[in-house]
C-alpha cells in the first residue's frame, strides 16, 4: 500500500503471449493504475503502449453486468430481441436446450470454443465438462487461428509441444532472423531485447522476412520482401547452401537426427466439395511422415538454388545469400523467431518443419543463443490451449483423445469410469463453423474470444450458423462484441484481475494471480459459469446406460460434483486461502477450486516432462518455465546441464520422440490456394497494428488507444493506388470472391507495401475484413491462412 492508499500487487498482462509482468495498482474495489514489473524478468518494469493502459480495459462504458437473453412475448425467441435475465433463467434454458441437443442428435452436436485468454482452470474446467460431461471433443480454442500449426510441428519433429529455448536466448543470439512477424508492434517488449541485443553488439545481425515493409525491417541488416507463399522456397534454398557449402552439423545429424518426407499434394482445407480439395493426391492422410535417408533430403532441396528462389521469391539474391550464411556460419548463434507469417499459412506446418530443419541440420538448437522460437500471440495460448489441451484432438500435457492409454490416463487422473472419455476428435474451428451452418452442430458455447469477427469467410460461413434456427448459441463475454450480439443468449464474464488466474507465456512460463477487484453487477468468471452449468446435469441424464450400469457408484451425481469437488473440497479447503485476497469464486463453490483444478491438472504433466511446481509458489514468483523439477524451472529443454530429463552423458536427447531424435522433414515448395488473377488482382494480408489487440473488444474502449488508431486503414503501394484514380485517403470497396468491405486507402505511414500486396488490420468491428478472406486452411494443423488471398480494389 502506498502513501495515495493504493494497493499494489503482480500480475500478467493481459494482452499478449509475451507475458510482461505488471504491477496493478486498487484503490477502493477498482484498479486505478498499473506499470511494468521491475522484478518481472519477462519485461524488466516495460510494458508496451497496451500494457500501459491496462487500467482502463475493464471500464468501458458497455460492459456487461446481466444475462441477456432474446426473447419474445416472455420466453427465448430466436428472433426476439435481448433482454435481462437472472443467471437462473438464464442457465434453465441453456440446459434445457442442451439437453434436448443431447437427447435428439447426441454429443456431436454440442459444441464450445474457447481460447488462449481462459485462465489455466478455465480451459481445463471447459476441457472437462466437454469431454467427460457432455462426451464430446468439440472443443477448440481460437489459438487454432494463432499457433496450431506451430503446436503441431513441434509434435512431429520433437514428440513435445512448445519451444526448447527461452528469451534468455535473446541475449546471447549473434543473428536474428525474424519470419513473418512485425516483433516490433505485436511483441514490443521482446524487440525491445532483441534491439538491446543488435544495438549493444556491433557483430550481432538481425535479418527480418515479410511480405511488405514494417517497422521491424527498421532495424534489418538483412531486409528481406518476398511474395507470398514462397518463404517455403527460401526455406528449402537456405538448407540447400548449407548442404552444398559443406556446413552440415555432421556430427550432431548423425547423432540426433532422423530424415523424413511429408505427404504432398495435400489440399487446402476448403469445403470437401472444393475443386481444390477433390484434386489433391495426399488429401487422405496430409500429415503422412516416410523415412527417407540425408541424400534423399539434400536431392530436394537441391533444385532450391539461388537463381531459382530469388526469381520465384522476387527477394534479392545477396541478401538470401546473406541470409542463408547466418544459418551456415558454425561460429554465429542464431534465434529464429516467428509468429502468424508461417503459422496462418496453408502450409504453416511444413514452414514450421522447415526452419527446425536449417537448425538440425547446423546442431544450432536447444542451447543458449540457438534458439528457433515460436511467438504466440495470447497470453495462455501456451498455457491453456496447448498445455492443457484444448483443441480437439487434445488432452492435457500432449496427450491425445485418439490414443486409448492417453485416455486411460485422463480417466485416472479424473478418477472417471473406464471408457468414459471419447475417443474421436472433435471439430476444429473452422469445421466447427461449417457444422453450425450445416446444421449438424445445434448447441454452440463459445466463451473469451470474438470469433465472428475473427474467423475467415465469416459472412458466408460464420454468421448463418449462429443465426441457423436450428442452432443455440452462447456467448460469455465481458462486452458485446460482434460475436455476443449474434448469439441468443449473452453471459456476462469476469474478466483479468476480477478472478484469480493462471497463464503461461510462450516460453512455457507459468504464472499466477490473485483476484484483486470485485467483476461489476452479475458478471461471473468463465469457471464460475462452468462449474455452475455443471450442476445443472446429473450423470443420469448425459452418460450412457452401461456406463453407469458398471459403475453404479457415479449415478445420480451432478456433473459439478463428479468433475469439480470430485475429491478436491477436503484436500483444497478454504483455510489454503491468502487472507489478504478476496476470492469469490472459491467461496461461493466452498473450497478453493483454482487451486484444486490446477493441482489436479498438474498431475498430468508432472514426472513426464512438464512438470509445474506446487501451486502456492506461483503466487510468491514472478512465474517459472516448465519443466519445474525440485523446485527449479528449466530453461533450455533436450540438452544436458540445462534439462532434468537429460542425463549425464546423453548430451543432446529429443525424449519426445520413441528414438530420440528430431525429425527434418523433405516438403517442396507448393503454391497459396488462391492467388490475384485478372479480375482479383492484388494480395490482401491481415494482422494486428501495434495499438489494438487481436479484435479490439479491449482496446477500443481504451480512449487513448482508440484514439491512437481509431479505424482500419487499406495499406496500399502509392503507384498501386495512382494506378486505380486513388488518393490518400480515398475510400474504396475491398472486394474478394466471397464477400467486401470498405475501407480507406493509406499510401503513408508505418506500412510500406510493395506494388500488389495490400494489408488491412482486423481490429476494426467496422471493417470487418474477415468478410474478405478465405477459409483455406493447412491439411494437418487445420490453422486458416489469413496472408495470403486475392481482391480487388474498386472506387466508391
Ligand atoms: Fe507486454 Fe504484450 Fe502486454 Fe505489451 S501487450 S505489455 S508486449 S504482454
Amino acid at each position: 500500500v502506498d502513501a495515495l492508499q493504493i494497493t499494489w500487487s503482480k500480475a500478467p498482462c493481459r494482452f499478449c503471449g509475451t507475458g510482461c509482468g505488471v504491477m496493478v495498482g486498487v484503490k477502493d474495489n477498482k484498479v486505478v493504475a498499473t506499470h511494468g514489473d521491475m522484478q518481472a524478468e519477462v519485461n524488466r518494469g516495460l510494458n508496451c503502449v497496451k500494457g500501459y493502459f491496462l487500467s482502463k480495459i475493464m471500464y468501458g462504458a458497455d460492459r456487461l453486468t446481466t444475462p441477456l437473453l432474446r426473447k419474445r412475448d416472455g420466453v427465448y425467441d430466436k428472433e426476439g430481441e435481448f433482454e435481462p435475465v437472472s443467471w437462473d433463467e438464464a442457465f434453465d434454458v441453456m440446459a434445457e436446450r442442451l439437453k434436448t441437443v443431447l437427447r435428439e442428435k447426441g454429443p456431436t452436436a454440442v459444441g464450445m470454443f474457447g481460447s488462449g485468454q481462459w485462465t489455466i482452470f478455465e480451459g481445463y474446467a471447459a476441457s472437462k465438462l466437454m469431454r467427460a460431461g457432455f462426451l464430446s471433443n468439440n472443443l477448440d480454442p481460437n489459438a487454432r487461428h494463432c499457433m496450431a500449426s506451430a503446436a503441431v510441428a513441434f509434435m512431429r519433429a520433437f514428440g513435445m509441444d512448445e519451444p526448447m529455448g527461452c528469451y534468455d536466448d535473446f541475449e546471447h543470439a549473434d543473428a536474428f532472423v525474424v519470419w513473418g512477424s512485425n516483433m516490433a508492434e505485436m511483441h514490443p517488449i521482446l524487440w525491445t531485447r532483441l534491439a538491446d541485443r543488435r544495438l549493444g553488439h556491433p557483430h550481432v545481425r538481425c535479418a527480418v522476412l515479410s511480405t511488405f515493409t514494417h517497422r521491424t525491417m527498421d532495424l534489418a541488416d538483412i531486409p528481406i520482401v518476398f511474395k507470398p507463399g514462397t518463404d517455403l522456397a527460401i526455406l528449402n534454398y537456405i538448407a540447400n547452401h548449407i548442404i552444398q557449402s559443406g556446413r552440415v552439423n555432421e556430427a550432431f545429424v548423425r547423432d540426433h537426427v532422423t530424415f523424413m518426407r511429408g505427404a504432398t499434394d495435400i489440399g487446402y482445407g476448403l469445403r470437401p466439395e472444393h475443386p481444390l480439395e477433390q484434386a489433391a493426391t495426399g488429401a487422405d492422410d496430409p500429415g503422412r511422415m516416410e523415412p527417407v535417408d540425408f541424400d534423399a533430403f539434400k536431392a530436394l532441396v537441391s533444385e532450391y538454388t539461388l537463381d531459382m528462389v530469388s526469381e520465384l521469391s522476387g527477394a534479392e539474391p545477396d541478401f538470401l545469400q546473406e541470409l542463408a550464411e547466418l544459418y551456415a556460419d558454425p561460429d554465429r548463434k542464431v534465434m529464429s523467431l516467428w509468429t502468424m507469417g508461417f503459422n496462418q499459412h496453408v502450409r504453416g506446418v511444413w514452414a514450421n518443419h522447415m526452419v527446425y530443419n536449417i537448425h538440425l541440420l547446423t546442431g544450432k538448437i536447444a542451447e543458449p543463443g540457438n534458439s528457433p522460437f515460436s511467438l504466440t500471440g495470447q497470453p495462455s495460448a501456451c498455457g491453456t490451449a496447448r498445455e492443457v489441451g484444448t483443441f480437439a484432438h487434445r488432452l492435457p500435457a500432449d496427450l491425445v483423445v485418439t490414443n486409448d492409454e492417453h485416455r486411460a490416463r485422463a480417466e485416472e487422473i479424473w478418477r472417471l469410469p473406464s471408457g468414459l472419455l471419447p475417443a474421436k476428435p472433435g471439430y476444429h474451428a473452422v469445421l466447427q463453423d461449417r457444422m453450425l451452418k450445416d446444421g449438424k452442430l445445434n448447441f454452440y458455447w463459445i466463451q473469451v474470444n470474438n470469433n465472428l469477427q475473427a474467423a475467415p469467410n465469416n459472412s458466408q460461413e460464420t454468421y448463418p450458423g449462429y443465426r441457423n434456427p436450428d442452432n443455440f448459441i452462447v456467448v460469455s463475454d465481458a462486452y458485446p462484441t460482434v460475436t455476443a450480439l449474434a448469439a441468443d443468449l449473452i453471459l456476462p464474464a469476469a474478466m483479468w484481475v476480477e478472478k484469480e488466474g493462471a497463464y503461461g507465456n510462450a516460453e512455457r512460463r507459468t504464472h499466477v494471480w490473485h483476484e484483486l477487484v470485485q467483476a461489476p453487477g452479475e458478471a461471473r468468471s468463465d469457471l464460475w459459469q462452468l462449474a455452475e452449468f455443471a450442476k445443472r446435469f446429473t450423470t443420469d441424464e448425459v452418460w450412457p446406460a452401461d456406463i453407469l450400469a458398471d459403475n453404479p457408484a457415479y449415478r445420480g451425481k451432478t456433473l459439478f460434483e463428479v468433475l469439480f469437488q470430485n475429491g478436491n473440497v477436503d484436500r483444497f479447503a478454504l483455510d489454503a486461502l491468502d487472507p489478504a485476497y478476496e476470492n469469490h469464486e472459491a467461496r461461493d463453490f466452498g473450497f478453493y477450486i483454482q487451486k484444486g483444478l490446477f493441482e489436479e491438472y498438474a498431475a498430468f504433466g508432472r514426472g513426464h516432462g512438464h512438470d509445474l511446481a506446487d501451486y502456492d509458489r506461483y503466487h510468491q514468483e514472478r512465474g517459472l518455465r516448465w519443466p519445474v523439477v525440485d523446485g527449479k524451472e528449466t530453461l533450455w529443454r533436450y540438452r544436458e546441464g540445462y534439462d532434468p530429463y537429460v542425463g549425464p552423458g546423453e548430451g543432446v536427447k529429443f525424449y519426445g520422440r520413441p528414438d530420440g531424435r528430431a525429425v527434418v522433414l523433405a516438403v517442396p515448395y507448393e503454391p497459396p490456394a488462391e492467388a490475384p488473377d485478372e479480375e482479383f488482382d492484388i494480395w490482401l494480408v491481415t494482422g494486428r497494428v501495434l495499438e489494438h489487440w487481436h479484435s479490439g473488444s479491449m482496446t477500443m474502449r481504451v480512449p487513448e488507444l482508440y484514439k491512437a488508431f481509431p479505424g482500419a486503414r487499406c495499406f496500399m503501394n502509392a503507384a498501386d493506388a495512382r494506378e486505380r484514380g486513388l488518393n490518400q485517403g480515398a475510400e474504396v470497396r475491398i472486394i474478394s470472391r466471397r464477400g467486401e468491405i470498405r475501407s480507406r486507402v493509406e499510401t503513408r505511414g508505418r506500412n510500406r507495401m510493395p506494388a500488389g500486396v495490400i494489408f488491412v488490420p482486423w481490429f476494426d468491428a467496422s471493417q470487418l475484413i474477415n468478410k474478405v478472406t478465405l477459409d483455406a486452411t493447412d491439411p494437418i494443423s487445420k490453422q486458416t491462412d489469413f496472408k495470403k488471398c486475392a481482391v480487388k480494389i474498386v472506387s466508391v
